[in-house]
């Protein structure tokens, strides 16, 4: 059936109205054409500011974590990120320090002042996440709705990650899943995407800053080190990622990358962190002068 919208308008009570297509609505900036700006302790997240978000890809000891946490605030991070429960392709690799991995993050936390951010594979996780800032859904686990149900219904704010080979519309409808049930406060994370290439560990589509800036009102940052899985090509598309309009970064920092873990290959030690973060304020401060 076909609405006369003219009608519609024309009733007193009415002041405008839209036709909405897409099937996300709260996501969407037809219907909120503010900017969400997301505050964690003092840290804002989409208005405008320069936002880094580092750590390691897993917790792995105490002074591990310590040590790149004290490092990357030293560079300018404001948060710190450190996988504890970590979604491994294979059953045998090193499934990250669980509930351990936590308690590590939030000695981190103690010691730093850093607000931490990690994912949550499993909503039966929850009761460990107190002291956990930001929640973090990974790529796997994006439309896990049973998941985003529940991240819906408490008010941490989630960084949500692109499935691997996820649409933006699929993309924006897990993020309306978490907002259809109360939690306004989605961070989405683009972490490159599957595609033919096989050189690069996935494709990184920066296209999804301003494409997704002109649709939802949602803040986006970009996680340039699972998008390359090389930390040489790091630098360059973290670079791309700020002057193409991302409010931030994730960014995998290791102290010792050859004996990580787990992505070592694209984790940064705190020197090339450091270079990248003064590098990144220049492009930040160099968009700001410019009418884009
Ligand atoms: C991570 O951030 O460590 C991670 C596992 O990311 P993704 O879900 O993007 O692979
Ligand atoms: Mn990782």
């Amino acid at each position: 059936m076909q609405i006369d919208t003219d009608l519609i308008a024309a009733l007193d009570i009415v002041e405008d109205v839209k036709r909405v297509s897409e099937p996300y609505k709260k996501a969407n900036r037809k219907f909120h054409p503010e900017d969400t700006v997301i505050e964690v302790g003092n840290v804002r997240i989409g208005d405008g500011s320069l936002v880094m978000m580092a750590g390691p890809c897993s917790v792995e000891t105490e002074s591990q974590v310590v040590e790149v946490a004290h490092a990357v605030k030293a560079s300018g991070a404001q948060m710190l990120r450190g996988g504890a429960f970590k979604p491994r392709t294979s059953p045998y690799a090193f499934q990250g320090l669980g509930q351990e991995g936590l308690r590590l993050l939030s000695l981190a936390k103690a010691e730093t002042g850093l607000p931490i951010v990690t994912e949550m594979m499993d909503a039966s996780q929850f009761e460990y996440f107190d002291d956990v800032d930001v929640i973090q859904v990974g790529a796997r686990n994006m439309q896990n709705f049973d998941l985003l149900k529940v991240l819906g219904a408490q008010d941490k704010p989630v960084l949500l990650k692109r499935g691997m080979s996820a649409t933006y519309q699929e993309w924006l409808m897990s993020a309306e899943y978490i907002m259809s049930k109360g939690n306004k406060n989605v961070i989405l994370c683009e972490r490159g995407i599957r595609t033919f290439e096989t050189h690069i560990r996935n494709t990184l589509d920066l296209a999804a800053v301003p494409a997704l800036k002109q649709i939802t009102h949602l803040p986006i940052v970009i996680d340039p080190s699972h998008a390359t899985g090389r930390s040489d090509l790091v630098p360059p598309m973290a670079l791309a990622a700020i002057a193409a309009g991302a409010d931030g970064l994730l960014i995998e920092v290791h102290n010792d990358p050859a004996r990580a873990l787990c992505d070592g290959p694209q984790s940064l030690d705190p020197e090339q962190f450091d270079v990248l973060a003064g590098q990144l304020r220049s492009m930040h401060d160099l968009m700001n002068t410019m009418e884009v």
